[in-house]
């Protein structure tokens, strides 16, 4: 039995949460689910975003479903995957048939770093002078690196690409490419390169196709998985997973949505996609493929909510998909 760890958050995250618990109940499988509070309604009820029962929860089971984060979200989502120590923060972005995008055959995976750069959070401020440290090292850089490399292996993937900037930033990004060239040469059988951040987001947009497993730091993959998201359909198709040694926290790559949120009209799938990559990490492959293809059905049908166009309430698509499991 996995003990699932479940913290629908703030916003759109209860609702897409609820419409993904729907879906996997639909399915017999071994899990117990945890449900804990965290978020800001949690900072208001008990002083802290990340209450302590909710963190030791996180900590002592096999997993953690999270919905999504508000305000909050530095306290919450970021010190969770620091606590965690999921170091890895996998964003897929496919293209659905029947959904309207920009490109109909784009299939890239981004590899994120998720433990240090900007998001340490080391920010000072000094008579008007802000500060932000950047912390990039040689550990996790070569962790990530080499986690991308054996994802790149273990899918069939043909090509590592790297993203930085390492003519400005030239420690900080010069460490992280050299040591991407590094590992690079260690992996023959897959293809490797690297690009600067700003040159890659517009290849990204003219033949993101180029694109197969891409690696890179955590502010640049936050940002440029936002990027292929938008390709591909937009937030409420995009699904994440982080994992450490120890740990993985499964939660999609979208916020909590405050413009939508309450409405009932927030597109599940990409939360709903989430809880396959935590199926599939547990190994529940057939179970993950019969909800992927599930999902890929409904869509395909153009039985969608309002941000792709469909009519249908967050509820209503869960249960679409479920009807065909
Ligand atoms: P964060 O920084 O926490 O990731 P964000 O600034 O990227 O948040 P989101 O909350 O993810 O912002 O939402 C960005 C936009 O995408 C919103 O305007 C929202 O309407 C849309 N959006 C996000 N998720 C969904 C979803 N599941 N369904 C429909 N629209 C969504």
């Amino acid at each position: 039995m996995k003990r699932i760890v479940v913290i629908p958050g703030d916003g759109i995250g209860r609702e897409v949460m609820d419409a993904a618990m729907l879906v996997l109940e639909e399915l017999d499988l071994p899990f117990d689910y945890i449900w804990m509070d965290a978020g800001d309604d949690a900072e208001k009820r008990y002083g802290k975003a990340l209450p302590d029962e909710t963190l030791e929860e996180a900590k002592k089971n096999d997993a953690v479903l999270f919905g999504a984060a508000g305000e909050t979200a530095a306290d919450v989502i970021v010190k969770l995957r620091f606590e965690l120590e999921t170091f890895a923060n996998i964003r897929p972005a496919k293209s659905f048939p029947g959904v309207k995008c920009l490109y109909d055959d784009v299939d890239m995976i981004i590899v994120r770093e998720n433990t240090e750069c900007l998001y340490k959070g080391l920010e000072y401020e000094v008579d008007g002078v802000t500060i932000a440290t950047r912390i990039i090292t040689r550990k996790a850089s070569e962790r990530i690196i080499r986690y991308s490399f054996e994802l790149a292996r273990k899918e069939g993937r043909k090509r590592v690409t790297a993203l930085h900037k390492a003519n400005v930033m030239r420690k900080t990004c010069g460490l992280f490419r050299d040591i991407f060239r590094g590992v690079a040469s260690e992996y023959p059988d897959i293809e490797s390169n690297d690009y600067y951040i700003d040159a890659a987001c517009m290849y990204m947009v003219t033949n993101p196709q180029h694109f197969d497993v891409v690696v890179t730091t955590n502010m640049f993959g936050d940002i440029v998985s936002d990027l292929a998201a938008g390709l591909v359909g937009g937030l409420g198709l995009a699904p994440s997973a982080n994992i450490g040694e120890r740990h993985a926290i499964f939660e999609p790559v979208h916020g909590a949505a405050f413009d939508i949120a309450g409405k009932g009209i927030a597109n599940p799938t990409a939360m709903i996609l989430t809880a396959t990559m935590m199926l599939r990490h547990f190994g529940y492959i057939e179970e993950a493929k019969k909800i992927e293809r599930a999902v890929e059905a409904v869509l395909a049908e153009g039985k969608t909510t309002p941000d792709l166009g469909g009519k249908l309430k967050t509820m209503e698509m869960a249960e679409e998909i479920a009807r065909r499991l």
